[in-house]
């Protein structure tokens, strides 16, 4: 399938777009200047046991001590190791470890420490058997994922790239003895390299309008893949671009709760910080809803669910409430549809099924923020709730204080998205000023 990616830059964020059948599949995002920490392998100093988490922090050079969870491994206080970012620290958290390395190639993702043999599930089973005979012939004790771009390769070049990947693995391990304090020792590469690397086999376009981050792309290239320099165009003005695949309209999209269904239904989702719950309407009026009528409008859902999970990036827990099923039946229906909506995506996800209360439990991958939340700052009016007080609230607030005070009032100064509300309803004797200046949470009160 043919797909294409899009490097949008500015001085502060690369926007990377990846375009799947003329449409935005995927936004990527990073920070100009900011080292990516998740799939990043660090040394690290172990610090101090974690009582009754079953893991330890480590110090891996950031601001704050790494958790890496243990499954009967011991470690000293003191003591050196080679670790990988799986998850960016949050809020309070810090950030979160494994010592089961992986480094991707081509064909492969590679294990050091491993012992599997596992397979992409877009390989057919046939193919699937003649690819785990030839990589378990020549694996030590080591762990593999063959990918999907694996298939139909010549034996020799998956031999090579795990020859490869060996010889990476050495020279991190060379430079973790050299290495004294944590720090990184081999940095993830940036969100763009990152989807050329994992769509490398479809890709028939990369389009980019910063110099800069051409030449580093076509540096990649040349090292993973020369057939594919005469793909990778510098262009300065995207503005083609922009418009025949809707950068724009997908990224304001992201922001938006709501999501229209072309049967007139819509999903409503909420990106909270322990989950997110997405909420599935019918847009019928009168709230009923057939057992038929419910199944196909969440049918439809199911689609625009997987779409935009994948599209925005969210991960952790999910929560969807679905029009309400009364047969197992139709239950089953949708999670059958949701797994196959999720596609080549499928694999980072696990779908638990309905609750008692029929609610679709689910969990996806997370290794950091969604899309939103990295391009989002906390509102300072609502303190990131959401929500601001009510005309009612303010009111009361300001009669209350008109009551209390002995002075004569000058006047009462509210924001501009108050002064209409608040001019009707105070006294039309006290004057009534607007500005900016006042929060829209508050108001400020002169006296004479
Ligand atoms: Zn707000």
């Amino acid at each position: 399938m043919a797909k294409k990616l899009i490097v949008l830059s500015s001085k502060e964020l690369v926007l990377s777009f990846l375009i799947n059948q003329d449409a935005v599949y995927k936004v990527r995002v990073d920070k100009r200047g900011a080292s990516r920490l998740v799939d990043t392998i660090f040394k690290g100093k172990v610090k101090r046991l974690a009582k009754g988490m079953e893991g330890i922090f480590v110090d891996i050079g950031l601001e704050r001590d790494a958790f890496l969870p243990l499954k009967g491994e011991n470690y000293k206080v003191g003591e050196g190791l080679i670790v990988q970012l799986v998850r960016e620290p949050e809020k309070e958290k810090g950030a979160k470890l494994t010592t089961n390395v992986k480094l991707v190639g081509k064909y492969l993702v590679y294990f050091p420490r491993g012992r599997e043999v596992k397979c992409s599930s877009k390989v057919t089973a046939e193919e699937r058997e003649k690819l785990c005979s030839l990589i378990e012939n020549e694996l030590k004790e080591e762990g593999v994922i063959l990918r999907s771009s694996a298939c139909g390769t010549e034996p020799e070049l998956i031999k090579q790239e795990l020859q490869k990947l060996r010889e990476l693995w050495q020279w991190v391990q060379k430079r973790a003895k050299v290495l004294k304090k944590p720090q990184p020792i081999l940095e993830e590469y940036p969100s763009y390299i990152r989807l050329i690397r994992d769509n490398w086999r479809d890709l028939e376009e990369i389009v980019c309008d910063d110099a800069i981050l051409w030449n580093y792309i076509t540096s990649f290239l040349e090292e993973f893949e020369p057939s594919m320099l005469r793909k990778n165009l510098y262009i300065k003005d995207l503005a083609h671009y922009i418009h025949r695949y809707r950068l724009y309209e997908s990224l304001r999209s992201i922001f938006s709760k709501v999501v229209w269904l072309r049967s007139g239904g819509y999903i409503v989702i909420e990106e909270a910080e322990a989950c997110t719950v997405i909420d599935v309407n019918s847009g019928d009026p009168t709230g009923s809803c057939h057992e038929e009528n419910a199944l196909k409008t969440n049918l439809e859902a199911v689609e625009e669910i997987a779409k935009q999970i994948i599209l925005r990036d969210i991960g952790g827990i999910i929560l969807v409430d679905f029009i309400d099923m009364k047969k197992q039946e139709s239950k089953n229906c949708v999670i059958n549809a949701l797994q196959s909506a999720f596609g080549e995506e499928a694999c980072g996800i696990t779908i638990y099924g309905f609750t008692r209360l029929g609610i679709l439990e689910m969990v996806r991958k997370k290794t950091g923020k969604s899309i939103s939340r990295s391009l989002s700052e906390e509102c300072p009016i609502c303190s990131g709730r959401g929500y601001m007080k009510s005309n009612a609230m303010l009111l009361l607030e300001i009669e209350k204080e008109l009551i209390n005070s002995g002075h004569r009032v000058a006047e009462v100064c509210v924001h501009p998205l108050r002064y209409e509300r608040m001019r009707e309803a105070l006294p039309t004797s006290l004057q009534v000023r607007e500005s900016y200046e006042v929060s829209v949470n508050d108001y400020s009160i002169s006296y004479a």
